[in-house]
């Protein structure tokens, strides 16, 4: 057992140089610029990155800009189009289609959430579409593109934006800041990960040249081997197939479209779902899978046939376990990145849950120490994050009302955890919407996904009765008004990207 004493960080050895591994140490070089503490990454050029991994959500846009960049630099070094959310297709039954945008939906009042006033008019027969009333939405279905007001005039302003970028680009980015600010760069193999038998903490790794390289903390980017936390440390493992039944990938890239759509599209396929993720360069595409009821030969053919472009190289496969580690902090050995957990990549988390992670190491490391309460503290809340982006992807399969595949059948049949459970009856009640801190996706998120699959409360609250029928239906065509115009100024996305391109800055 660790004592409760200061644990003191001199130096931190981070393996592993994929995205995660130099988005850490971009941080990390950042946070301890003026501290003496001492940064190494080890990396492998032989073993090399997953090389998937190129949608985002806005959060990755905040993590960049504590480093000095802009979403211009980004885009242009990174060949990134933008992201204003994700369009389902055929995930409620096919031929169906909705959109989750970033960003709100509809203006409420001071008493009562937009959505209670929606679902108060539809009901009475007064309004339809949920995504006429987002300004993200409605941008992104239209493939319309302009940066949200620093002043909105009010709630219908407010949406956000991510990118689809290549991720290997990003992590040069994150590499050149992290060399430039003092991160000694090892490429070699880690061979071994030596325990100290007294502490059962990591004391050093040892490479192929033989060179020992020692540490007081150790952050384990390894990707899916996990080499330090789940190979040396034997941390453990929660498996979430029961509920995330999808275990495998195959992903190709082809020619870039020439006017790049501003959303990433998932469509669901009988067995699994695939994605459509344009980049300035080039698509990336893929079919995310369950092993269980398709094989790896048919999944690459149902991928193959509904390509839209040509193929730059022959697909590649990926087999994971959805799931996270029992704890990402182990001893003096923190995991970020696939090391730490993978759920599937449908609603972008991955490199998100990088970014939290990253945010809550500088918390926990602020003095370049930590005690044992704070390495438990980062434990519970890390098991919340995935718990919660967990819920929320099995959401998704839950409230399918396709039963053209044994697949389909299972997910709607399977048993679902507590709090989702308890989620989804609070929202069919009255349309509440439960949320907490450390939570990735907020209100309008749920809200937007509930309503894809129509899953609709039958009642609003009472409070939503503040207002006239005949006053709320003119309110609403006033939003739908607004929104269009916002929508009809704004410049087509590929417009957008050619001011980016055209920016000297
Ligand atoms: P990796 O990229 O695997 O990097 C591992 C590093 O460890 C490499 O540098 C390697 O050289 C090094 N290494 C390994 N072993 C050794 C050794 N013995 N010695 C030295 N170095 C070693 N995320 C998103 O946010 N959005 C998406 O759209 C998305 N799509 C995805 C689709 C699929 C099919 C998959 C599987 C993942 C997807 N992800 C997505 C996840 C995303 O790819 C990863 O979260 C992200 O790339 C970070 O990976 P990583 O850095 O943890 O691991």
């Amino acid at each position: 057992m660790m004592e409760n004493s200061k644990q003191v960080i001199r130096s931190i050895v981070i393996v592993g140089g994929g995205t995660s591994g130099w988005m850490t140490a971009a941080a990390l070089s950042h946070f301890f610029k003026d501290k003496p503490v001492k940064l190494t990454l080890i990396e492998s050029s032989t073993i090399g990155t997953i090389g998937v991994g190129e949608a985002t959500i806005p959060t990755l846009r905040r993590f960049y800009s504590k480093l000095g960049f802009s979403d211009f630099d980004v885009i242009k070094a990174t060949n990134a189009t933008c992201k204003l959310g994700i369009e389902f297709k055929d995930w409620k039954q096919k031929g169906s289609r909705f959109i989750h945008p970033f960003g709100l939906f509809g203006q409420g009042t001071k008493e009562v959430d937009f959505h209670h006033y929606w679902n108060r008019a539809r009901l009475a027969g007064e309004a339809e579409l949920l995504s006429e009333f987002s300004l993200g939405a409605s941008l992104a279905l239209n493939n319309k593109f302009v940066l949200p007001s620093i002043t909105p005039s009010s709630q219908l302003d407010i949406f956000d934006w991510a990118l689809h970028f290549d991720a290997a680009l990003f992590a040069n980015l994150m590499k050149e800041f992290s060399l430039a600010h003092g991160v000694m760069l090892k490429d070699n193999v880690v061979e071994k990960v030596n325990v100290a038998q007294s502490t059962g903490n990591i004391a050093s790794v040892t490479l192929d040249s033989g060179e020992l390289v020692e540490g007081d903390l150790f952050v384990d980017c390894s990707g899916f081997k996990s080499l330090l936390l789940q190979e040396a440390l034997k941390t453990g493992y929660q498996d979430w197939s029961d509920y995330l039944v999808c275990d495998r990938a195959v992903a190709v890239q082809t020619q870039a479209r020439e006017n790049p759509i501003v959303r990433t599209i998932s469509q669901a396929q009988e067995s699994g779902w695939t994605w459509k993720i344009p980049l300035q360069h080039r698509t990336g595409n893929g079919h995310v899978y369950s092993s269980q009821f398709i094989s790896d030969d048919e999944a690459t053919s149902t991928l193959v046939e509904q390509l839209d472009g040509e193929m730059l190289h022959t697909p590649r496969m990926f087999s994971f376990t959805p799931g996270r580690a029992e704890k990402a902090w182990n001893k003096n050995c923190i995991a970020v990145g696939l090391s730490s957990g993978f759920l599937e990549p449908l609603e972008s988390t991955s490199i998100a849950l990088v970014e939290t992670a990253i945010e809550k190491i500088l918390l926990s490391v602020k003095d370049a120490s930590y005690t044992e309460q704070v390495r438990d503290r980062f434990n519970q809340v890390t098991a919340l994050e995935y718990e919660r982006v967990r819920d929320f992807i099995i959401l998704h399969y839950k409230l399918t009302h396709r039963t053209d595949s044994a697949m389909w059948r299972y997910c709607q049949q399977m048993a679902i955890p507590e709090e989702l459970a308890s989620k989804m009856q609070a929202f069919s009640r009255d349309g509440s919407i439960k949320s907490y801190p450390w939570e990735i996706f907020g209100k309008d998120s749920w809200l937007a996904i509930y309503d894809g699959f129509d899953f609709r409360p039958d009642n609003f609250s009472p409070k939503a009765l503040n207002m006239e029928l005949g006053y709320l239906k003119k309110h609403l065509n006033f939003m739908k008004s607004s929104i269009d115009n916002a929508v009809e100024l704004a410049p087509t996305h590929a417009e957008f990207l050619a001011q980016v391109a055209a920016d000297e800055a």
